[in-house]
């Protein structure tokens, strides 16, 4: 397929506000991602990135809300917020407001897998997207949503990464097993015990806004407590530069390489608790 027929599209979770929750680094990951495979990149927020090069704000009150809670822990959307507000809201709210879809035919592709958890496991690989109006009457849009590698193991990801060489994000080289928001709600006692050591100042915005709230972001205890249960995982500490290249802004290393030098990261096949 014409590359310039596809758009890579990535929401960023702190909206080019003060590094609290995203890894650093991710945008920097996609933009050398999207220029390796020569493909446009927009970003989007509660702001769209838009094909003219502009800005444009969706949605939303003009106030932020202030409800002091952290998402809840849980696979019900509903209470876990954080992925539909800054994430499945957004590229609703992109596709809707933006005129460029309509009368045409799109076709959205996510990466989630069934094995990745029970209510990931009840997702259709292909269905009409929740946007969709081929059947209304004005302001028809034709859009399917397409999970091409829902059925996949971890292993045959892998095996795709290898064989177009793709060099995977910093984070599985620092052996986390599954890369999402660094400050995911489902991070484990190794994955926070890992990032309060690469991040401590980091780690500590966290901790004080569970002060702050009064309310952890885990139900049993603070995020400290979770951490002292784990330990940071040898990958990082022995791996001073990756560390270093997970905190900046921008992706310095070649992003590609040949199937015969690349290599397993050290989280393949570990530690994945979060949904992404
Ligand atoms: S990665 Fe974790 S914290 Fe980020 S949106 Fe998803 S569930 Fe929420």
């Amino acid at each position: 397929m014409d590359p310039t027929r596809i758009e890579l599209h990535h929401h960023d979770v702190d909206g080019r506000g003060p590094p609290t929750f995203d890894w650093p680094i991710t945008a920097g990951y996609c933009r050398v991602i999207a220029a390796a495979f020569g493909v446009p990149l927009y970003f989007s927020w509660r702001s769209l990135e838009t094909t003219e090069g502009s800005l444009a704000t969706v949605g939303g009150r003009s106030n932020p809300g202030t409800r002091l809670h952290f998402p809840q822990v849980t696979g019900d959307l509903r209470l876990r917020w954080c992925s539909s507000v800054a994430k499945i809201d957004v590229m609703r709210s992109m596709i809707c407001n933006s005129p460029r879809f309509l009368g045409k035919r799109t076709l959205v592709v996510t990466g989630e897998r069934a094995e990745e958890s029970p209510a990931r496991a009840r997702y259709a690989t292909f269905e009409p997207h929740r946007i969709d109006t081929r059947s209304g009457t004005r302001g028809r849009r034709h859009v399917d949503h397409w999970r091409p590698i829902h059925g996949l193991e971890e292993g045959q990801v892998w095996n795709l990464l290898r064989r177009y060489g793709v060099v995977p994000h910093v984070a599985y080289q620092l052996g986390f097993g599954h890369v999402s928001c660094m400050h995911c709600i489902f991070a484990s006692p190794n994955q926070l015990a890992t990032i309060r050591w690469m991040a401590p100042k980091r780690f500590e915005t966290i901790a004080e806004y569970e002060r702050h709230f009064g309310c952890t972001v885990k139900r049993d205890a603070p995020i400290h407590a979770v951490a002292d249960r784990g330990g940071p995982y040898p990958a990082a500490l022995a791996r001073p530069d990756l560390v270093e290249l997970a905190l900046s802004e921008h992706w310095s290393p070649a992003i590609r390489t040949s199937p015969e030098r690349w290599r397993l990261p050290a989280g393949a096949f570990g530690d994945a608790t979060g949904p992404g």
